[in-house]
């Protein structure tokens, strides 16, 4: 089968690698039938997550349809349309007992980190009983690959950990696809007022399309001076960090109010400052997750009412030998505009 494998820093390349077979009673193999690329996977190729080794099969979002199943399966069967989750939870463990299936002991984010992924004509998926979702007839596949990773991250980490209030105000910095599934789930809240910070004049448009009340371009690094008139001074109940530097932490701290959420869901590869000099007395909190996808079977039913449009956040579409290509466009988003890049097999 062919497959995206990380060959080390800066090297990928489209192999021809053995199709996998079931290695537990309770692993699934899938026959994948879409996938997409990940802010995460462009960390690996820098060489950032060093749980990656070379040889790896990338991708760890995506859906398609049972190939064969292991002898301890009851819940799938071949032929059954599934999504796969990020989060590979066994279901059993304590941290899964909890709720905190990205902590999962024998599970949690291993797909295409630790295990081959999705970017692949085949996937072996372990404890998949309690990893895959079936796919409600009739919906739109290539909208679901949202829902591996994108939504329940901006959702669960942003929005969930925020405690976004109806009537509250929200500043979400990073209008990338988590930032904007961010937006797009706090909606489901209600609040009075959204206002997006980027510094990609066509992000920020399309912020605006998806409902932001206020964009702020942050290109001049004056963002706060922006959002604190907005706020009649006092700043925002919750402040949504979805891109992961020193810089966009530190004006999370410059624009939270007191009582507020500061919620991180950015991947930081650099140590930040944190200004208890003056956050000290301000009552905030910090919250920091990684996806544990309790959110998806909520998001599917709200995809399947019609409530929240995924695909709104899909730009482009390739087919799998176009992978190196579709790599190259979502990492060049600046100039090709892209958000998720849909790959079809
Ligand atoms: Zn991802
Ligand atoms: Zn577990």
């Amino acid at each position: 089968m062919k497959a995206l494998v990380y060959g080390g820093p800066n090297k990928k390349s489209l192999e021809d690698r053995p199709k996998p077979v079931i290695a537990a009673p309770t692993d699934v193999i899938v026959r994948v039938t879409r996938t997409t690329i990940c802010g995460t996977d462009l960390h690996i190729l820098k060489g950032d997550v060093a749980t990656c080794q070379p040889g790896r099969i990338l991708g760890h979002e995506g859906v398609g349809v049972v190939e064969t199943i292991g002898p301890a399966i009851t819940a799938f069967k071949p032929g059954d349309h599934v999504l796969v989750s990020c989060i590979s939870s066994c279901g059993r463990c304590e941290y899964c007992r909890r709720a905190m299936f990205s902590h999962c002991i024998t599970g949690g984010w291993i797909l295409g980190n630790t295990i081959d992924g999705m970017q692949a004509e085949f996937v072996r998926i372990p404890h998949a009983d309690t990893s895959l979702y079936h796919i409600p007839p009739g919906l739109d596949e290539a909208s679901l690959v949202m829902l591996s990773d994108i939504l329940p991250t901006g959702f669960e980490c942003g929005v969930l950990n925020g405690r976004v209030q109806p009537g509250s105000t929200v500043v979400i910095v990073g209008a990338g696809p988590v930032g904007l599934a961010a937006l797009l789930t706090a909606k489901f809240y209600t609040p009075a007022l959204i206002i997006m910070v980027d510094r990609d004049k066509n992000r920020l448009k399309i912020s605006k399309r998806l409902g932001a009340d206020i964009t702020v371009n942050n290109s001049g690094g004056k963002a706060a001076e922006a959002i604190m008139p907005v706020t009649g001074g006092r700043g925002a109940d919750t402040v949504i960090e979805a891109v992961g530097i020193p810089a966009t932490f530190s004006l999370c701290q410059d624009v939270v109010a007191p009582g507020g959420i500061i919620a991180n869901v950015g991947v930081h590869g650099l140590k930040v400052d944190l200004h208890l000099e003056r956050l000290w007395m301000q009552n905030i909190s910090i919250t920091t997750r990684l996806v544990d996808t309790v959110s998806t079977p909520l998001l599917i039913k709200t995809v399947q009412s019609g409530k929240i449009s995924p695909a709104v956040l899909i730009t482009h579409h390739f087919k799998l030998d176009q992978m190196i290509e579709a790599y190259d466009t979502f990492a060049s988003a600046a100039t090709t505009k892209a958000l998720k890049v849909v790959i079809e097999m």
